[in-house]
């Protein structure tokens, strides 16, 4: 087992940082500019003899574990592989990811060699000379027979197959499961005929957690767009047409799924366009936003799953309209009788105000304001969240980057506002004062907006004194 005392041992936090920081010296300390908020001056301060760094401007800290885990995003054990292998640390590779991947290799081998299963692949719009790519195999009829032979029952039983369980395993199509470190820690598989449930999946291990893992994203660069299906093979025709897709493979989205998303830029649920697929959609949709992804929808025609319509034509899907989670929420309560809707805002605004993750308060204020004017009136409430919005968000660069980061930027209704921010967060610049005067005389072509012209000059002009600018 690797140790991460062990590791701290024989790596240099400043080595580690000066990757990304450039570092001055300052007296005892090395200083620079923050890598996790934006700034001008340094904030960022690393203590080489104890091995900390501390940012005065955001607040991050700690060791070099911390360090790492922030700036990519990693988990501990991830953190702890990258610095094992910075520090020459060799870590004991687990067999049972040694016997699975032996078994994926047999399986795909079996797969070429099977007529039936080949068929049964054409049938599903895959060439079967393209399965391998995807992962797909086939669990040969004798693999306990020989598991046997190889004495590795035991070494099976541990990796989630036990000798029971192998017989309903055999003859089925195999769909691979990998974590983050891009190990294989399990399989799904299909019935292709007989009996049996339509898929089964490799039985739990402290490796195969199948809940916090997500069917096709090792086939994935973690950047741009990524669909979220449902099944292995709406992934899988997704992934032959060139759409960048994930499948949940059957369970419901879990928030350790939710996180695996974090580096995409958009995020966007592609469920049945039925009830159920709406009611699953909008669930999705509470999980992502309490771990600060901005969630997107498409919903598919009557029907089709994305595995029917990408197979028609991948412009088919592509072309359907992306929903963000305000205008579905818009339209779900704008369909609800008026008793109803206030219920429904009301346990979606507790849910949000439970839910820790920043967005949730961003959705929140959104939602007050915009819902208000049922009952209030409506251009002066929604003006009044937009100033709001738009004062926080002067108050730091940060804010306007982070928002845009997570498509929040897309909440303002303001087009205007909207797209000087973009801009601001795009260039990561700090707006001069000019522009910002010229932000806000853009911001006047909006009916009453005299007041939001007002607020933000008061405002400027605080923080302006402030600056002694
Ligand atoms: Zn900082």
């Amino acid at each position: 087992m690797l140790r991460a005392e062990d590791i701290k041992k024989n790596i240099d936090l400043v080595e580690i940082v000066s990757e990304s920081v450039r570092l001055k010296r300052s007296g005892r300390y090395l200083m620079g500019l923050c890598p996790f908020h934006g700034e001008r001056h340094p904030s960022f301060c690393v203590d080489p003899e104890r091995q900390l760094f501390y940012c005065f401007g955001c607040g991050a800290g700690g060791d070099v574990f911390n360090f790492v885990m922030r700036l990519h995003n990693y988990t501990f054990h991830e953190a702890l592989s990258f610095l094992a292998e910075r520090a020459g640390i060799r870590e004991v590779v687990d067999e049972r990811v040694d016997f699975l991947k032996g078994l994926q290799v047999l399986f795909q081998k079996t797969l070429l060699m099977s007529k039936r299963a080949k068929a049964y692949l054409k049938r599903r719009g895959i060439a079967p000379d393209r399965a391998g790519e995807f992962g797909i195999g086939l669990c040969p009829k004798n693999l306990l027979e020989i598991l046997r032979r190889k004495n590795q029952l035991l070494l099976a039983e541990r990796s989630g197959l036990k000798e029971k369980f192998i017989g309903v395993f055999q003859g089925r199509l195999t769909f691979p499961f990998y974590d983050r470190s891009g190990n294989l820690v399990g399989f799904a598989a299909r019935r292709i005929n007989g009996q049996g449930p339509k898929y089964i999946n490799t039985e739990e291990t402290d490796l195969f957690k199948k809940r916090g893992l997500l069917f096709g994203i090792n086939f994935l660069k973690k950047r741009g767009k990524v669909y979220v299906v449902e099944g292995y093979f709406d992934c899988i025709s997704c992934l032959a047409a060139g759409i960048p897709a994930v499948a949940t493979g059957g369970t419901s989205f879990t928030a350790d799924q939710a996180r695996l998303l974090k580096g995409f830029d958009r995020v966007v649920v592609a469920f049945d366009g039925d009830k159920a697929g709406r009611a699953a959609t909008m669930r999705a949709f509470k999980v992502l936003v309490a771990c600060d992804v901005y969630p997107y929808a498409i919903f598919l025609p009557k029907g089709e799953d994305p595995d029917s319509l990408v197979r028609k034509g991948r412009e088919r899907f592509l072309c359907l309209p992306e929903r963000d989670l305000f205008e579905l929420i818009k339209d779900t309560i704008g369909r609800l009788p008026p008793q109803s809707a206030v219920e429904r805002l009301n346990n979606l605004a507790s849910f949000l105000r439970d839910s820790p993750s920043a967005l949730s308060k961003l959705l929140l204020e959104r939602i007050k304001g915009a819902f208000g004017i049922k009952i209030k009136r409506q251009a002066k409430k929604q003006l009044d969240t937009e100033t709001r919005i738009l004062e926080i968000l002067l108050s730091s660069r940060e804010l306007v980057e982070d928002l845009k980061e997570k498509g929040l930027l897309e909440a303002i209704e303001n087009p205007e506002i909207r797209e000087a921010l973009r801009y601001f967060a795009e260039h990561k610049m700090l707006p001069p004062a000019s522009a910002y005067m010229n932000l806000l005389a853009r911001a006047t072509i909006y009916p009453a907006s005299q007041d939001l012209k007002e607020k933000a000059i008061r405002y400027l002009k605080r923080k302006r004194a402030c600056k002694g600018l």
